[in-house]
């Protein structure tokens, strides 16, 4: 038997076709799971590493097929209003297969290592030009059994290998994956401790010592730090200096891209209960404010800044 094939992981999206996330025409892999709670999290329904039952209420017709199959009587219509009670059931497959408006899904699917470099492998074809995976997330490294098994595998197919990680992992974890990436997007969010656990729930001692030893690593190169301007907190010119010169301090060629904020996500927020940081939702930076940003960075001496059209 194989080593991976009785490894499963949980995946919320396989995005085919992508052209973000690395060069060329991508697969982009969403990995469930994450040690962090950013509070403006692109991704609320990778956070929890259980799988969950989404309810698309728009789309319900209130028929109640689903009340009279769910066990432990987790789904009820009350007042013609579907409520569902989340942590009542672990199974929903029977409500699920009721639905005859498919307003019921689970938010995530398991996968061997082999079923997902299948169903990857068909679309090689694409990937010629700079394209390949990407694994991303949640935090990808978090099921980091399955991540560094599936990296393995890609590599093995003659695959390019992309991250994109908070590196908030332990050390050995960030060196296993190194052997098969290719190219490694490093999050660096926000620069004092203080308020990196305020935002994000943790101190960043662990984030910053594994950005030390990638940027010391053989695999510097292959390595982009980024910061997603989130207004308010991160998109502060001040975090992007620090965050500017502690990289350029480990390794002066390092590459660093600032992430536009992304209205977009606020949008989830409601599918997975959770609460957005913004009830106001703000807009996107301008051209010049994102060069205001940029140049912060250029000040403290970062030479190499990834611009994306
Ligand atoms: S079966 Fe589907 S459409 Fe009918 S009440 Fe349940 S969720 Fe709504
Ligand atoms: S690290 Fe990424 S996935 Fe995790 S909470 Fe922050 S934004 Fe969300």
């Amino acid at each position: 038997m194989n080593t991976h094939e009785k490894l499963r992981g949980k995946v919320f999206d396989v995005r085919r076709f992508s052209t973000h996330d690395g060069g060329g025409i991508r697969t982009t892999i969403f990995l469930k799971g994450c040690p962090l709670r950013c509070v403006w999290c692109q991704n609320p329904e990778g956070l929890s590493l259980k799988s969950q039952l989404i309810y698309l209420e728009n789309q319900c017709i209130h028929c109640g097929r689903c009340t009279t199959v769910c066990k432990n009587h987790a789904i009820t219509l009350q007042e013609g209003k579907l409520c569902i009670d989340k942590g009542a059931a672990d199974d929903w497959e029977e409500a699920i297969d009721s639905c005859p408006a498919a307003c019921l899904t689970m938010d995530s699917k398991s996968y061997t290592v082999e079923e997902l470099v299948k169903l990857t492998v068909r679309d090689a074809a694409f990937f010629r030009h700079g394209g390949g995976i990407t694994l991303s997330g949640g935090e990808p490294l978090f099921q980091k059994d399955f991540a560094i098994a599936l990296l393995k595998a890609f590599k093995e197919e003659g695959i390019h290998t992309a991250i994109e990680t908070s590196c908030y992992v332990e050390q050995n974890v960030v060196k296993d994956a190194l052997l098969y990436l290719d190219l490694i997007y490093v999050d660096f969010k926000v620069f004092d401790k203080n308020k990196h656990k305020e935002w994000i729930g943790f101190t960043n001692d662990k984030i910053k010592e594994n950005i030390r030893f990638i940027l010391e690593s053989n695999k510097k190169d292959q390595v982009i730090i980024r910061t997603p301007l989130i207004p308010t907190m991160t998109a502060d010119k001040e975090n992007i200096s620090a965050i500017g010169k502690f990289i350029t301090s480990i390794y002066p060629e390092v590459k660093y891209e600032l992430l536009n904020y992304n209205p977009l996500a606020k949008a989830k927020y409601n599918l997975v209960e959770r609460e957005y940081c913004f009830a106001e939702n703000p807009r996107m930076y301008t051209e010049d404010e994102m060069n205001e940003f940029r140049q912060a960075a250029r000040n403290v001496g970062v030479k190499h800044l990834i611009i994306e059209v």
